[in-house]
């Protein structure tokens, strides 16, 4: 290790993530802190990091308040609605009352965003979505962010968060990497905001093989998000709510445009709407959800779940309509091109013209992210006017640890955010970070050499391990004594898939089986003190690893506790087939020891505040 330089940076605000949201808080952190020192650190390159790295056709949400398009109460009705009744409602309506601010600005920096010729209003893909020419959506937010941090750093792993030694429970900055140089760099903040995006590739994905590594959800995305916070016993919520996408097969190409745009519509293989085939069934399960409107996401998948299981498969977009008008058939094309440019290059491979084949849909793996149709993440504080006493205290977007702030896919209970709520929430999180600094709340933070000399010791034992380790190779490059990246990586897929619900079992799971794969995963812990890195891209691996097995653990404990099936289409659990409303009509909050590893569960109120408010101001 005496071989390894470190490199020490002291700041106020420092940002863990350089993708939308994290880029909306070095933004805003500058605006309401112009004298503090913020940073940035980025895993990748801040210009084409994260999950809109390739650019984005939409920005899926934007309310149109000017227009009196939306209102963040009816936002705040959908996303509920999608979610199964289940969202905090007061960080919904407080990233909708300012998302329509943030498109604002990516219109002024340049964003080519659609508009009416005729109205000036931004063209309109569905009722929250908005059209862009989004190739350079990325660099537009990264330039923004480059020019109000007074650093960011590219190209480093953020592995740990540093804890105050002088204050119980208080963050004192993080630590990570560099996988170039293979620097070891320490970061003391009076704030830290993790920004560092979902989790994929935690369950086996459908592409294996030649295809290994194609996933829906951005696949670098690790579970840095949760697993720092977890790490130090921050608590979180609806880890159980992971998402299912039903996408276009093998390319996992988007189908928001089709839909919504194209106006195109799915059939199973005999040419039948299959989805009404299956609405007496899904009544028997959760009751009257199957009656609103729009149909959430997960019961949708749950009608292509079954109409597969029972025969029907596959199922088909219905392109070969829509195709025929030249225009919507640029659209159709063009939206690959603005994100998902390898869907295109699947159907080229296997002689698929949407405009006279009818290309097949599947239901992707699971993934766990805040963000989107879904709202697994931080258990955080919401804003002073909106949030009930047990979801408040003090700043708003701080997770249950002082001076530790969470924004987009890191903070749970609120779906819907996408790439411009994620962006509106990294600024309300950076807005709360300052104020907590001026209030004075992050003086006297003590973070000794000790610790940061022994984070760095743990984090670079993986190359440690392969150095002494390979030396007992006799033959091949299987060693008796460590394990590789990938090694560890398809085991924890193979645990996650076969008994937390994946593909294999069709996304069914039960207690015996969570019970067994937890047993499994506490083993997969121990073996990875054992994983072995050659090199900074290995180490690299060898930490993505890492946290997305403390991820998953977390996923697999949230499963266990709730004790019915929320959100059929994302997952069953077998033995409590039915939505339990009377006894779960909650949210799951948890939290893990650091001390012990062992993780605590609870039931905390679901508060329906938006309709409360009408109610009450009707009365
Ligand atoms: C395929 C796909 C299509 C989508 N389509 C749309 C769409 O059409 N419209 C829309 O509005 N939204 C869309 N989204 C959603 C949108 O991209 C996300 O909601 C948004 O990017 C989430 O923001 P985030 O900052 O939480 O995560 P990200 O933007 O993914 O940023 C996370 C950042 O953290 C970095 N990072 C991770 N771990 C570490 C670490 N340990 N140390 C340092 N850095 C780290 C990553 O490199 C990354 O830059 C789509 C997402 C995907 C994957």
């Amino acid at each position: 290790m005496a071989k390894v330089k470190t490199h020490y940076e002291d700041c106020d605000i420092l940002v863990v993530g350089g993708g939308m949201a994290g880029t909306g808080a070095a933004f805003e952190a500058r605006h309401w802190g112009r004298d503090l020192k913020i940073i940035c650190v980025e895993k990748a390159n801040i210009d084409r990091s994260g999950a809109v790295a390739q650019g984005l056709y939409a920005i899926n949400c934007y309310m149109g308040m000017q227009w009196d398009e939306n209102q963040p109460e009816d936002h705040v009705r959908y996303a509920r609605n999608d979610l199964m009744g289940l969202v905090r409602e007061d960080l919904g309506y407080d990233m909708a009352r300012h998302v329509d601010s943030t498109v604002h600005m990516f219109d002024e920096w340049g964003l080519p965003m659609m508009k009416n010729e005729k109205t000036g209003r931004y063209l309109r893909e569905g009722k929250w979505q908005i059209m862009i020419h989004g190739e350079s959506y990325k660099p537009i937010v990264a330039e923004a962010a480059k020019k109000s941090a007074d650093k960011i750093y590219n190209r480093i792993m953020v592995t740990h968060l540093l804890m105050d030694e002088s204050k119980e429970n208080r963050v004192g900055g993080a630590v990570g990497f560099n996988m170039r140089t293979g620097d070891y760099y320490v970061f003391r903040a009076k704030t830290v905001i993790v920004a560092a995006g979902g989790a994929s590739h935690i369950f086996k994905p459908r592409a294996v093989g030649e295809g290994m590594g194609r996933t829906w959800y951005a696949p670098w995305s690790n579970g840095s998000a949760y697993a720092l916070p977890i790490a130090v016993g921050a608590k979180m919520t609806q880890m159980e709510n992971r998402i299912v996408l039903c996408r276009f097969k093998d390319g996992y190409g988007p189908v928001g445009a089709y839909f919504l745009h194209l106006k195109t519509y799915t059939q199973n293989a005999n040419g039948e709407n299959y989805e009404k085939k299956w609405y007496e069934h899904t009544k028997k399960l959760v009751g009257e959800y199957i009656d609103h409107h729009p149909v959430p996401t997960c019961l949708r998948n749950h009608a292509f779940i079954q109409e597969v299981a029972a025969g029907g498969g596959p199922i088909h977009m219905v392109t070969k309509e829509a195709f025929q008008d030249p225009h919507l058939e640029t659209v159709g094309w063009e939206n690959f091109l603005g994100m998902t440019v390898g869907q295109a290059v699947v159907w080229a491979s296997q002689n698929i013209d949407p405009k006279y084949t009818n290309p097949e849909l599947t239901t992707s793996e699971p993934y766990v992210m805040g963000s989107h149709a879904t709202c697994s993440g931080a258990w955080v504080s919401g804003p002073e006017d909106l949030s009930p006493p047990e979801y408040f205290w003090g700043y708003n977007r701080m997770l249950t640890v002082d001076g530790l702030f969470g924004a987009g896919d890191t903070v749970g209970g609120s779906a819907h955010k996408f790439s411009s709520g994620s962006f509106t929430e990294g600024r309300l999180a950076a807005k709360a970070a300052v104020k907590y600094i001026q209030d004075q709340k992050a003086e006297g933070i003590n973070v000794t050499d000790k610790q940061c000399h022994d984070f760095k010791e743990t984090i670079y034992k993986p190359l440690e391990n392969y150095t002494v380790g390979r030396n007992e190779i006799t033959g091949g490059t299987v060693s008796p004594s460590y394990i590789s990246p990938i090694q560890g990586l398809q085991r924890l897929q193979k645990i996650m898939d076969e008994y937390v619900g994946g593909i294999t079992s069709n996304y069914m799971t039960n207690e015996n089986m969570l019970k067994r794969g937890l047993e499994l995963l506490e083993w997969l812990q121990e073996d990875l003190e054992n994983v072995g890195a050659e090199d900074y891209h290995q180490l690299m691996r060898a930490w993505e690893l890492k946290h997305r097995a403390l991820t998953s653990q977390c996923v697999t404990e949230h499963t266990l506790y709730r004790k019915e099936t929320r959100w059929p289409g994302y997952y069953y659990r077998g033995d409590h087939l039915k939505l339990d409303d009377e006894n779960w009509h909650c949210l799951t909050v948890s939290r893990r020891d650091p001390k012990t590893g062992k993780f605590t569960l609870e039931k905390m109120p679901v508060y329906h505040i938006v309709d409360e408010k009408e109610k009450k101001q009707a009365s």
